[in-house]
Order: C-alpha cells, then sequence, then structure tokens
C-alpha cells in the first residue's frame, strides 16, 4: 500500500451533553466523513462530558472543536478556553440564529455558529473550512503583527500589551519595575558607513545578549528602529537597577565585533515611583534615553521629575477645550482618498484641527483623548459629523458623490445620542447616508458587544459605511468582525511606512488585503507616502489609498478645486 496515498486527517473534537444532540451530530458525521477540506479527510470524536472535552482540548489535537450544549454552558467553556490562550477554531450549534443568543458565544470566543435548523455534512464542513482557513491567518497576521522577525523579539506593540499586565501584577504584588529605552549609540554610524546588512547584524548580536543577560521574567522588545524596550523588576532603592544597567552596557559593548564599537545608552523610568501610567513611562523613559544622547552616550539615566512639563499642558487644555467651538477655534480639513482601480478621488477623511491662541495648532493625537476624559467629545465630535454632512451635500450638489470618512471615537460613540443625531443631521442636510462612513478603532466593535448591537443595528439601518481603523494594531479578530455591517477596513499606516522594503509588512498587508475582501470588505490603505508603495498596493489588489504624497488634509475650497480639475493619480506614479 502506497502510504502517501492515504489523505492527511482534520480532527473534530464534538462535546455533545444530550441525546438529542448526539443523534443531530450522529447523523451528520457520517456525511462530513465523506467530504474534505483542503485535501484532508474529517474524523469526529464525539464526547458526552464537558469534563472529558476539557482534558481532550488540553491535549491540544483538535484541528477544530464543535459544541452543542446548553448556551450558558457554551459561554463558560469558550471563556476558559480562549482565557488559556487555546487558537482551535469552535463551531457551536444553536437553537436558532437569535443575535441575543449568538452574540454573546461569538464574543466569548467561538468562530462560528450553526442554527440545528442548517447542520448537514455539506454546510458543517464549509462552515468549517472557514473557520480552519480564518484561523490559520489570524494566527499568522497576529505573529507577524506582533514580533520583528528580525531579532524574534516581540514589537513595540505586544510589548505595551505585556507592559499593562506587568504593571498590573506589579501592582498587586507592591513591586517597582524599571522601564529601560536602550539605544546602540553607534547605530546610525554603522548602517550609514557599513551598510545595512552590518546594522542589522549589530542588531542580532544585540539582541541575543540582552536575552541572555535578562531573567525570564524581564521583558524584552525591540521597537522601531535602533530602540529596545525592557521592563525589569528591582528594589525601591534601585541599587540593584544601577547594577544591571552597568552590566548590560558592559556586554553589549563587548559584543561589538566592529571596530565603532557598540556602546549603549539606556534610559528609564520607575514604577511606580515616576508614574503609574505605562504611556507616561515610557515617555519619561525615552525623555531620560535623550539626554543621556545629549551628553555624549555610553551611559544610563533614571528620570526624574524635572523633565517634567507635559501634564501642566494638558490641565490647561483641559479648560480651554469646551469653549473651542463657540470661540470658532475648531475647523475641518479633508484629506482626499483614491480608488486605485479608477485613480479617481473616492471620498475624503475628515480630520479635525485645533487652533488655540495658547497653545498653537494642536495635534488630534493630543487634544482628543483630552475632549474624550472631559467630556466634551459627544458635542466636538457632533459638531465634526455636522461639517461633514454639509460639505458632502456641497460636493454632491456640484456633481461628485464623494465618500466621507469621520472619525468616532469610544466615548463619542457610546454617549446615548449618537445615533439620533446622526440620523437627524444626515434628513436636515439631505446626505444619502451611503456617502457617510463611520471610523471606528477595533477595540469599539470587541469591546462591550452587547450593549453596541442595537447601536450597530441601528447604524445599518441608517445605511451609513462603518469602517474599522488603524487596523492590524489591535485584536484583528477578523472572525468577529464578520458578525457586525463592516464594509472596510484601514490598514494602519505603520503598516504602509516599510512597504515594499520590509518583508514583514509587505506579508501583513498582503494578509490583511486578502481577508478582508474574503469578507467582501473595501480595504483602504493610509499614509501612503511613496510611489512604490502605490505600485505595490495596485498589484495586490488594495481598493483605495490615502496619503501625503497623493493628498494632504486640505480646506474644503482646495478639495473642491481639486476635484474640479478632474485630478487622478499622476501617471508617474502609475508607471513607477
Ligand atoms: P487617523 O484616523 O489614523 O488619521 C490619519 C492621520 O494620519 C491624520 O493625522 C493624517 O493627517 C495622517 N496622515 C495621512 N496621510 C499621511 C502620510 O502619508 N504620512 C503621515 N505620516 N501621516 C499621514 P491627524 O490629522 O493628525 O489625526 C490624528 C488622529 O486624530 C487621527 O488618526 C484620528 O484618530 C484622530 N482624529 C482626527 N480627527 C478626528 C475627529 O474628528 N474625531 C475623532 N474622534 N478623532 C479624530
Ligand atoms: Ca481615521
Ligand atoms: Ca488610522
Amino acid at each position: 500500500m502506497n502510504l502517501s496515498d492515504s489523505p492527511t486527517r482534520l480532527h473534530l473534537l464534538a462535546l455533545a451533553d444530550t441525546p438529542a444532540a448526539r443523534q443531530r451530530l450522529a447523523a451528520c458525521s457520517a456525511g462530513l466523513t465523506a467530504l474534505t477540506t483542503d485535501g484532508a479527510a474529517w474524523q469526529v470524536e464525539v464526547l458526552e462530558r464537558t469534563e472529558d472535552a476539557v482534558v481532550a482540548i488540553g491535549d491540544g489535537h483538535a484541528d477544530a472543536l464543535l459544541f452543542d450544549c446548553d448556551a450558558a454552558e457554551m459561554e463558560d467553556m469558550l471563556r476558559l478556553i480562549r482565557e488559556r490562550g487555546i487558537l482551535t477554531p469552535i463551531l457551536v450549534i444553536t437553537a436558532d440564529g437569535d443575535p441575543e443568543t449568538v452574540e454573546p458565544l461569538l464574543a466569548a470566543g467561538a468562530d462560528e455558529y450553526l442554527p440545528t435548523a442548517e447542520l448537514t455534512p455539506l454546510l458543517l464542513e464549509r462552515t468549517l473550512r472557514l473557520c480552519t482557513r480564518t484561523q490559520a491567518l489570524e494566527s499568522r497576521l497576529e505573529y507577524l503583527a506582533q514580533h520583528d522577525l528580525l531579532t524574534g523579539l516581540p514589537n513595540a506593540r505586544l510589548f505595551e500589551r505585556q507592559l499593562d499586565l506587568a504593571l498590573h501584577t506589579a501592582e498587586r504584588h507592591g513591586r517597582c519595575m524599571a522601564l529601560v529605552s536602550l539605544q546602540l549609540d553607534a547605530f546610525q554610524n554603522i548602517a550609514r558607513n557599513s551598510g545595512q546588512e552590518s546594522a542589522e547584524q549589530l542588531l542580532k548580536q544585540s539582541a541575543q545578549r540582552l536575552k541572555a543577560l535578562l531573567r525570564r521574567s524581564d521583558l524584552v522588545a525591540r521597537s522601531q528602529g535602533e530602540e529596545f524596550l525592557l521592563l525589569l523588576e528591582c528594589s525601591a532603592d534601585l541599587t540593584d537597577l544601577a547594577l544591571t544597567a552597568s552590566r548590560l552596557l558592559e556586554s553589549l559593548a563587548a559584543a561589538g565585533s566592529l571596530s565603532e564599537g557598540s556602546s549603549a545608552s539606556m534610559g528609564i523610568a520607575v514604577f511606580p515611583r515616576s508614574s503609574q501610567d505605562p504611556r507616561q513611562l515610557l515617555e519619561q523613559a525615552r525623555a531620560a534615553l535623550h539626554q543621556v544622547r545629549d551628553a555624549g552616550g555610553n551611559d544610563f539615566r533614571v528620570y526624574d521629575e524635572s523633565l517634567e512639563v507635559i501634564s501642566h499642558r494638558r490641565v490647561l487644555m483641559e479648560h480651554a477645550l469646551p469653549g473651542a467651538i463657540a470661540r470658532r477655534e475648531l475647523d475641518v480639513r479633508y484629506q482626499p482618498r483614491f480608488d486605485l482601480r479608477s485613480r479617481r478621488i473616492a471620498g475624503a477623511e475628515v480630520l479635525l484641527r485645533w487652533n488655540s491662541p495658547d497653545f498653537g495648532a494642536v495635534s488630534p493625537d493630543q487634544f482628543i483623548p483630552v475632549a474624550e476624559s472631559t467630556g466634551a467629545i459627544s458635542r466636538i465630535g457632533g459638531w465634526v459629523l455636522e461639517q461633514a454632512i454639509r460639505a458632502g451635500r456641497h460636493w454632491m450638489d456640484t456633481g461628485h458623490d464623494l465618500r466621507l470618512a469621520v472619525n468616532v471615537s469610544a466615548g463619542q460613540f457610546r454617549s446615548g445620542d449618537f445615533s439620533d443625531l446622526l440620523g437627524r443631521l444626515l434628513t436636515t442636510h439631505g446626505l444619502p447616508p451611503h456617502l457617510l462612513e463611520l471610523e471606528l478603532t477595533e477595540g469599539v466593535f470587541v469591546s462591550n458587544v452587547v450593549a453596541h448591537r442595537d447601536l450597530f443595528a441601528t447604524l445599518n439601518e441608517l445605511g451609513v459605511g462603518l469602517a474599522v481603523d488603524d487596523f492590524g494594531t489591535g485584536y484583528s479578530a477578523l472572525a468577529y468582525l464578520r458578525h457586525f455591517p463592516v464594509h472596510a477596513l484601514k490598514i494602519d499606516r505603520t503598516f504602509i511606512t516599510g512597504l515594499p522594503e520590509s518583508e514583514d509588512d509587505c506579508a501583513i498587508v498582503r494578509a490583511i488585503v486578502a481577508m478582508g475582501h474574503a469578507l467582501d470588505l473595501r480595504v483602504v490603505a493610509e499614509g501612503v507616502d511613496a510611489p512604490e508603495q502605490i505600485r505595490f498596493l495596485t498589484e495586490i489588489g488594495c481598493d483605495e489609498i490615502q496619503g501625503f504624497l497623493v493628498g494632504k488634509p486640505m480646506t474644503a475650497e482646495e478639495l473642491g478645486e481639486l476635484l474640479a480639475s478632474g485630478s487622478t493619480l499622476d501617471p508617474d506614479e502609475r508607471r513607477s
């Protein structure tokens, strides 16, 4: 017998705790085992008791799981499994498709559901196939999005998540932690004089040294460029920290086989002494690092309060922001988006600006969080919506159907009257709802599902578009997003920057476009600032682009002129 002829097997582990459920499954299993998924044949194992299932799942040899039990029981199981970090695709059988039942199950970690009435071998196989494929893509995407492939270390994104968790634990146990921002002093010089390859070699060597010197419980990650981030436990009087820091510096210096040497500089912020907030700790560590570098490098410094200037400014902002609309200090800009097939302007993102007499031009990245924490966001967000809807109607009247994308932050979305206001504005100004798209970050979709369900349903009825902003930086929970009325994905700018040089970024962007299309979503790339990026994105079938290269955020008048001139993507960019 030729062994290679026997098909590979896929193991479906099913939990069915009632006779009726087992009968349903038995009826379906025979048909399923006759089908194949990507060349592999299914093999079904049915368990009757939850305890047995928990043990079998823990063994980890199932390719997919299927639960046909009481909904509350399934929800508990799902939570338990996902909390343990088990990623196996899970399909749940429900009495019907009632969202009250289904959504909590999806939120708890089920990949898909099948109502009992639809349980046929063919549909079961197709659903399993979709779940296993999406899951494989998701795991790959998740790894790519969280690691630096050069050194194999976690990247800044993953580090920030681990940091949150580690600080929580430290707080509970009353421990001190040191957050370190570390840079290799000669990195830029080496990259310039000896080339990228030597520079990368140095990064890899340094990463190995760091890993070798640190304890297993310490965290280490590679952030952007030559920056490494570390999180170390330390004593309150910092004596051990000073020792560790010196040891690290010595070891790195010895790592350099290059003539320029490889001394490093470290900026350190201590939790909870300098701050309890992870973002602020990062800022503080970097501020301290800059001091070291300004003083010549090859040293470390612990952050000290005198560097602090930010929080005072924030307090002043909190007072000034609520009156900004009345004082006419707010303004919106429109950044055009081009369709990669027609090469024409398909829409624009609406971006808020604050010109304050006291602070100058403040970036929305700085004042939106302030508006959120003071509650001013509802009124400000409402004002932006109105500007956008008015402008959209104006362009429509001049013969341009532009899809306008408005950013909606979590706080604004949650404020009680959001959908009422939106409905009223659309009616008042007579804007067809499909010309408006709301950009929400992944977190808004993934948190508080049941509470948001009605709101999403209302928005869907209104007919406005929904886009996931900054896609790839958060959860990448695609199987889950499928159950919301989402229309578009916006790939985060940080992935676009590396195109087409960075293999990681190319792989991520390709995967996002493929998945987006598999789910029937429009995919938009933002932050496009080089012709090669346009070429790459066109090649892989991305739908729309936005970025400084093809159009900066501009006034309504400027965009009007651009539209009137019939602007298309520059033919040079098409050729390059
Ligand atoms: P976002 O939603 O990711 O918006 C895109 C940001 O990327 C904008 O920054 C835009 O100017 C910038 N950008 C566009 N193309 C390029 C490029 O080629 N290179 C680079 N480096 N940047 C590019 P902006 O206007 O400063 O807005 C920052 C963030 O503030 C936005 O990020 C959004 O989260 C928030 N924001 C802006 N307006 C509003 C608003 O009306 N409401 C809410 N809730 N948030 C807003
Ligand atoms: Ca946006
Ligand atoms: Ca974005």
